[in-house]
């Protein structure tokens, strides 16, 4: 299948200075070696605990934070190699948008400068064209003309993080990085965020790598989903997959916190023990091992290895590894 990125062995490391002389004492291992490729066209679920490093990964494949090392190959080449010159005239073709759309917005300017200012800045269409292309792109994302000369202020946040989706799209990408999108947001206007961004999608053919804590959201967009704990990749597997056959405890305890909306059915929910454990001094062997309720003594010495057990299926534990 075509990707639009792949990621390979991607590492972001934060060292910890001390003393006088900030000596490096440590490292934050935030992403530890994480590979993946999104499919043009489609979406890759990020999800997993805050302080995972989704969001890390997502802000490295942007240059916003810079990575320790890895690839991240975009069209053939690969972003982390690229100049300033060279980062520039790629960075309308990925975009991000950010969980705080009021944050994300300058709020001293109006929407359609808000929408337009880098569609100038990257010369998208002829001055001509300008002002049709903006209120084109408005209309797409469900966004009324007479909105254009408003200000953040004026709209809910439901309609500022639809305003967000129209300045990313107004730059025409093909990969859109989506860190919680539609968190800060009540649900029912999460399922019309969420709705809009599938539209587009497929008018698009946009490809979109989707950071979420909230699985029942990532199962609704996603076609492949990445399962993260620790600065690793634990699980992956297509959305089908992933949701009917979850193989990592870790997996498996996220998706029994899912609501299922029956009254009838009896929630069987899998309580995790204990904190996520600091990135800065990770646990030996599985680095699940301190909440896993079927940790094993192997887990505790043994890092597993990340293995596909068939139907691209690929998994990280040692349960599956005794019965290869
Ligand atoms: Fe649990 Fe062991 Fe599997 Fe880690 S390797 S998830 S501790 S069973």
């Amino acid at each position: 299948m075509d990707n639009i990125i792949e990621v390979n062995s991607l590492v972001k490391h934060y060292p910890i200075k001390a003393g006088v002389f900030q000596k490096v004492v440590g490292h934050v291992k935030s992403v530890d070696g994480v590979s993946f490729s999104i499919p043009r066209g489609k979406t890759f679920g990020l999800v997993g605990e805050s302080g995972c490093g989704k969001t890390t990964i997502g802000r490295t494949l942007l240059r916003l934070t810079e990575p320790t090392s890895g690839e991240a190959i975009l069209n053939g080449q690969d972003i982390f190699k690229m100049s300033k010159k060279e980062l520039r005239a790629i960075r309308p073709k990925v975009q991000m948008i950010f969980q705080d759309p009021y944050a994300s917005l300058d709020p001293r300017m109006p929407v359609g400068e808000i929408i337009g200012e880098a569609v100038r800045e990257h010369k998208i269409v002829s001055k001509a064209e300008y002002r049709d292309y903006i209120l084109k792109i408005m209309d797409d994302c469900g966004l009324r003309p007479y909105y254009v000369d408003r200000y953040p202020h004026e709209f809910s946040g439901g309609q500022r993080q639809r305003i967000c989706i129209a300045r990313a799209l107004a730059l025409n990408p093909s990969l859109i990085i989506a860190d919680e999108p539609v968190s800060a947001l009540d649900v029912s206007i999460q399922a019309q965020v969420i709705n809009l961004l599938r539209d587009l999608q497929e008018k698009r053919n946009l490809s979109y790598l989707f950071i979420s804590h909230d699985l029942s959201v990532v199962e609704y967009i996603s076609d492949v989903v990445g399962v993260m704990y620790l600065g690793n990749l634990v699980e992956m597997a297509s959305k089908e997959e992933l949701f009917k056959r979850p193989m990592h405890p870790y997996s498996r305890a996220l998706l029994s916190a899912v609501p299922i909306p029956n009254p009838d059915v009896k929630m069987n929910r899998t309580i995790l023990k204990g904190d996520i454990p600091s990135p800065a001094n990770p646990p030996e062997g599985c680095k699940f091992h301190t909440r896993c309720p079927e940790c094993m003594e192997i887990c505790k010495k043994k890092r597993p290895e990340f293995k596909d057990y068939g139907n691209n299926h690929q998994v990280a534990c040692h349960l599956y590894e005794k019965t290869k």
